[in-house]
C-alpha cells in the first residue's frame, strides 16, 4: 500500500482526497499551481465591493452526502445553513407571479397533489410524467425523454436542471438528470433542503480543510504548477514542477486533481470533456430588505437565482456563454433592475456598488457526448489516479461530484 501520496491541485476534489488520506495516516503532499486553494470554489477580497465574495454563488442540497461528510470531517458542518424544510420561493419576471415550491419531507410526493405547494398552472400528472427521466436511454438528451414545454418545465424543471447541469437542459444528458432526481426529489424533501455557505466558500470548504491537513502533517505548497510526469514500467516515476523534480518511489502514488485540459496534457491518451459552459455572477453591495429569502428562483429574466447574504444581493446565471461579450456595465444595470423587482427595492434607484464575475469554463458541458468522454478514477499507471468533477462520477460538475471523485481516488490509493 502507498505510504506517500502527491496530490496535484487543491480544488475540492484534491482537498477531499487529501483529507481522506491524511486522516488515515498517509503522508500527504499537496501541490497547487495558484496562490490559494479552492479552485473553482473559492472566496477572495473584491476591491470594487471592498468585501470578501465567492467566485460564484454555490448552492448545495441536504442530499449532498459526500459534501456534508467532508464538512463533518474537517469540523465545518455548521458553515452551511438553510431552511428546515425544502422550500423554494420563485418569482416570474414576465407575469409578476410568485409561488413557493414546498416539497414534502418524506419520500411520498404529497406536495404534487396540493396546488398550494406545486407550480401554479400544473397538474399532479405532469410531475408523474417526469418518472421517464429515472430510467433514460444511456445516450439520450433530456429533450428526447420528456416534454420540454409547459409551466412545469419552464417554472421548475428547467431552472433546477440548468442550475445543476450548467447546460441548456433540453440538450443535456438525461442520465445526469436521472442521477440528480434520484439523489434529490426521489429521496424526498429531507434531501432537497437548499444549503448555502453563509460565511463564504473559503470559510466553509477550504480553510477548515487546510487546517485539518496541517494538523495531520500534510505538506501544502502553493504556486507549484506540475509541468510533466515521467512514466516507466507501468508507473508514474517523476513529477516535474519546473524548478524541482520529485521522484515517486515504490511507496508513492499521485492523484491528478486538475481541470480536464490540464490533465490531458499530463496524462497520455486520456479522454476528457472538451466542451465547457460559463457561469456569470453579479454582486450588489446592498443590505437585503427584510423578508427576502436566502435564495429565490427567477424565471423569464436574465437572473436565474437571487442569493441574499447579510451584506449583498448576488445573482447567478448558468449556461451563460451568451453574456460573455456583453459590456459589464450594461449587464450590471439590466440585472440590477431585475434584482430590484424580485427583492422589492425601488427600480429607478441608483446602482449600488457592483461586481460581475464571469467564469468562462465553469463546468464541462453536460451533453451526452461530453459525459461519454469522462474517464474513471484509475489510470493505466498503477500508482496514478484521477479526481475532478469532470471524471466519471455519474453526477454533473458539482461540489458533490468533485468531493466524491476525491474520495474515490483516495480509496484507490489506499488499496493500491
Ligand atoms: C461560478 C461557479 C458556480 C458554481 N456553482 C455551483 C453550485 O451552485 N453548486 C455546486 O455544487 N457546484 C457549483 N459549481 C461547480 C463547483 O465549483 C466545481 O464542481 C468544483 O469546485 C470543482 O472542483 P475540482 O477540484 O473538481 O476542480 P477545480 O476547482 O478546477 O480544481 C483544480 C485545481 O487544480 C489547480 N491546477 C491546475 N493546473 C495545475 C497544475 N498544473 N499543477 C498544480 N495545480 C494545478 C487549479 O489551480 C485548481 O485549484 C460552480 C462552479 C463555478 C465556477
Amino acid at each position: 500500500m502507498a505510504q506517500q501520496v502527491h496530490i496535484i491541485g487543491a480544488g475540492l476534489s484534491g482537498l477531499a482526497a487529501a483529507v481522506r488520506l491524511a486522516g488515515r495516516g498517509l503522508k500527504v503532499h499537496v501541490h497547487e499551481a495558484a496562490g490559494q486553494a479552492g479552485g473553482r470554489c473559492r472566496s477572495y477580497h473584491d476591491p470594487a465591493l471592498d468585501m470578501v465574495i465567492d467566485n460564484g454563488n454555490h448552492l448545495l442540497l441536504s442530499g449532498n452526502h459526500a459534501a456534508l461528510d467532508f464538512l463533518r470531517v474537517v469540523g465545518a458542518e455548521n458553515m452551511l445553513s438553510g431552511p428546515d424544510h425544502a422550500r423554494f420561493p420563485f418569482c416570474d419576471l414576465a407575469s409578476g407571479a410568485r409561488w413557493t415550491i414546498a416539497i414534502s419531507d418524506g419520500r411520498l410526493p404529497w406536495w404534487i397533489f396540493d396546488p398550494a405547494r406545486r407550480v401554479p398552472g400544473t397538474r399532479a400528472r405532469d410531475y408523474l410524467a417526469l418518472a421517464r427521466l429515472l430510467w433514460p436511454p444511456a445516450e439520450a438528451a433530456i429533450g428526447e425523454v420528456v416534454d420540454c414545454r409547459g409551466p412545469l418545465y419552464e417554472r421548475l424543471v428547467r431552472p433546477l436542471m440548468l442550475a445543476a447541469l450548467n447546460t441548456e437542459p433540453r440538450d443535456s444528458s438525461a442520465a445526469l438528470a436521472s442521477a440528480i432526481l434520484r439523489g434529490t426529489l426521489l429521496e424526498g424533501g429531507a434531501a432537497c433542503r437548499p444549503l448555502i455557505a453563509h460565511a463564504g466558500l473559503g470559510a466553509a470548504f477550504v480553510d477548515p480543510a487546510l487546517a485539518f491537513l496541517r494538523r495531520h502533517g500534510a505538506d501544502i505548497r502553493f504556486g507549484r504548477r506540475l509541468r510533466a510526469i515521467d512514466y516507466e514500467a507501468g508507473r508514474a516515476v517523476v513529477l516535474r514542477f519546473g524548478d524541482e523534480d520529485v521522484g515517486l518511489g515504490t511507496d508513492a502514488a499521485a492523484i491528478v486533481a486538475v481541470p480536464p485540459v490540464v490533465a490531458a496534457a499530463l496524462v497520455p491518451d486520456l479522454s476528457v470533456p472538451t466542451e465547457f459552459r460559463a457561469i456569470v455572477n453579479a454582486h450588489f453591495k446592498v443590505t437585503p430588505p427584510a423578508g427576502v429569502a436566502p435564495i429565490t428562483g427567477v424565471v423569464n429574466g436574465t437572473t436565474e437565482w437571487l442569493f441574499a447574504f447579510d451584506d449583498r444581493l448576488s445573482v447567478t446565471v448558468s449556461g451563460a456563454d451568451r453574456l460573455l461579450d456583453v459590456a459589464r456595465e450594461e449587464l450590471a444595470q439590466s440585472i440590477w433592475r431585475e434584482v430590484a423587482r424580485v427583492a422589492g427595492l425601488p427600480e429607478g434607484g441608483a446602482l449600488p456598488p457592483w461586481q460581475i464575475v464571469r467564469e468562462r469554463r465553469a463546468t464541462f458541458a453536460a451533453l451526452p457526448s461530453e459525459n461519454r468522454k469522462r474517464p474513471p478514477a484509475s489510470s493505466r499507471w498503477a500508482n496514478l489516479f484521477l479526481a475532478g468533477d469532470w471524471t466519471a462520477t455519474g453526477l454533473p460538475a458539482t461540489i458533490e461530484g468533485s468531493i466524491r471523485s476525491g474520495f474515490r481516488a483516495a480509496e484507490l490509493v489506499a488499496t493500491a
